[in-house]
């Protein structure tokens, strides 16, 4: 029998929960709002095609965006569309009830892209490249026949940094996630309107909002393990040093092509003196050189000859 002492303790912890759950949505909303802005993402009369897979990342993308076109300074629509690959054991029924409860518009599209891979790729090999390629392409096809002026996908902050550091790593290029692109087809924008959102805080908004998620393993491949494992060197980094993420988040966003080294990018080879001093020039880079010169003392030296 609880007591009234227990019932105050559940009490305040209800309330505390609703105090956190409406900071997190508060947040969740403000992220999306903003890199939605900052990219011009949505455009008046869009049609925005949200891509479900089914996992937490897609279900609070469309969670998201039915909340802002709700408030929204712009009218847009929305349709969710989801890929039934066939794998063996897909739920099919769960998005058609859960997008129905919600009301928004929706389109299953139902191709056996499971059995093309299992054919094409032999047994004990990585089977993601070619049924990314095979969704995609069937993803912009639907895109076209629903006359969606948009895409949209749930990836989120931390896969943009996992993907620039694979790039680094094994592809050799200064290469990311961008937050608004043009389909390899030339034909649709893709957007990421989550672009701005760390995936704990998504992990958190699906178990509050209790999303009916599917499991992202039915096709019985393994998980990328490169991706795995850039992810977990990730976390070790945050939380030795917190803050870090953050940082190199925002350095994705600060881009000096003076200080990197692609000549494409930069005309290295006509540079020619100014003449005018640049407050801002080696400043950050000459800082943590070996001498442990102060920055200070570097970026005053011009004006002390
Ligand atoms: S995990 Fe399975 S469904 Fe997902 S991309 Fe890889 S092969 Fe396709």
């Amino acid at each position: 029998m609880s007591t009234v002492l227990d019932e105050r303790q559940s009490g305040k912890t209800a309330e505390k929960l609703a105090f956190e759950a409406n900071k997190l949505s508060k947040r969740l909303h403000r992220l999306v709002g903003q890199a939605i802005a900052d990219f011009n993402m949505i455009e008046p009369g869009d049609k925005v095609m949200v891509c479900m897979s089914g996992g937490k990342d897609s279900h609070a993308l469309l969670d998201i965006l039915i909340n802002l076109k709700q408030r929204a300074p712009v009218h847009f629509d929305l349709v969710a569309v989801n890929l039934d690959q066939k794998q063996p054991g897909f739920p099919a029924h769960v998005l058609p009830e859960y997008l129905k409860s919600r009301g928004v518009d929706f389109h299953i599209e139902e191709q056996d892209t499971y059995s093309i891979v299992k054919r094409l790729i032999p047994e004990g090999k990585t089977t993601c490249s070619l049924c990314s390629r095979l969704r995609r392409g069937i993803l912009y096809r639907v895109a076209g026949e629903l006359g969606a002026t948009k895409i949209a996908l749930g990836h989120h902050r931390d896969d943009m940094l996992q993907t620039f550091f694979l790039n680094m790593f094994f592809g050799g290029k200064l290469k990311g996630m961008p937050p608004k692109l043009v389909s390899d087809d030339g034909k649709h924008i893709v957007i990421r309107p989550l672009a701005y959102v760390p995936e704990h805080d998504l992990a958190a908004w699906a178990e509050h909002r209790q999303f009916p998620i599917i499991p992202c393993d039915l096709c019985g491949s393994q998980e990328n393990l490169q991706r795995k494992q850039v992810g977990a060197m990730l976390r070790e980094w945050q939380k030795k040093h917190p803050g870090r993420i953050e940082n190199m988040f925002s350095a994705l966003q600060t881009v000096v092509p003076s200080h990197l080294m692609d000549r494409n990018l930069y005309p290295f080879a006509g540079l020619q003196p100014t003449g005018v001093a640049d407050a801002g020039g080696d400043k950050a880079f000459d800082e943590d050189e070996d001498c442990g010169t102060p920055s200070t003392a570097v970026v005053q030296w011009p004006a002390d000859r």
